[in-house]
């Protein structure tokens, strides 16, 4: 499955996250711990997003290997912000290999990612997809489930907390499509939420950052492993766990 992080505190550069810790995305990428049998490596597309102003989300995102991407690597060691939300891409069979299948997926402030799968896609989400406006089925990125993800979060985001968009999409999906996995990523700058659905997540308080990772990106014993079923909200100064129902 995907590999996907995010990082609140004092800007850093790209490259600090993504390319140069130990166990950096680009090492994730190619040699990841923790994959669970949802594929071996991470090589069909990569992103990043980042915030160059306060509720300013910028994105970019290839097809292919993050490794072959020099332009990137330069630019990520220069390219600095208080806010990162990057991924690494092992395509679900089926899905297209396309750019537009790559997270971040954005809109406004937001930036959000999905690592694992809908269970029998898409017929079995395909009643849930009809909840949405059609212009927002007919605009999505891609047509793959990370894709749909990112539309019913956000028409979520209109009315709920970040923390309660994810897990009411996680609940319904996972009803709809039992044995999907359902690990979402998801910030607008100042706070981080993820959820653990079939995948690990790694959480990181230090000083005035905090980062969330799938795998840990160094060995500092300060990482948390985020318990299965769990809902985490993050910024800077407060990491918040919390249960998201049986499955
Ligand atoms: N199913 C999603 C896709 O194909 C995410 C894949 C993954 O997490 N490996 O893009």
């Amino acid at each position: 499955m995907c590999r996907h992080l995010g990082y609140l505190g004092p800007a850093v550069p790209i490259a600090s996250l993504v390319h140069d810790p130990p166990h950096s995305l680009l090492h994730q990428s190619y040699a990841p711990r923790d994959m669970r049998g949802g594929g071996t490596v991470n090589v069909d597309g990569y992103g990043v997003g980042w915030y160059p102003a306060p509720g300013r989300a910028v994105r970019y995102r290839r097809v292919g290997t993050l490794w072959s991407d020099e332009n990137l690597a330069a630019l990520s060691r220069e390219l600095r912000s208080s806010a990162i939300l990057a991924a690494v891409r092992s395509a679900t069979v089926g899905m297209p290999i396309v750019e537009t299948a790559c997270a971040p997926f954005t809109d406004g402030e937001w930036l959000f990612s999905h690592n694992g799968r809908v269970t029998d896609w898409p017929g079995s989400v395909a009643d849930l997809a009809k909840t949405l406006p059609t212009t927002d089925l007919l605009t999505l990125d891609a047509p793959t489930d990370s894709a749909l993800l990112w539309a019913l979060v956000r028409s979520r985001l209109a009315t709920a907390p970040p923390a309660h968009a994810l897990a009411g999409v996680v609940a319904e999906v996972a009803a709809a499509a039992p044995g999907s996995r359902l690990n979402l990523l998801l910030t607008n700058g100042s706070v981080l939420v993820g959820t653990t659905w079939t995948h690990s997540l790694w959480v990181r308080r230090v000083d005035d950052a905090v980062t969330v990772s799938s795998e840990p990106l160094d060995d500092d014993p300060r990482w948390r492993e985020v318990p299965e079923g769990h809902v985490v909200t993050a910024d800077p100064s407060t990491v918040d766990v919390q249960p998201m129902g049986r499955r």
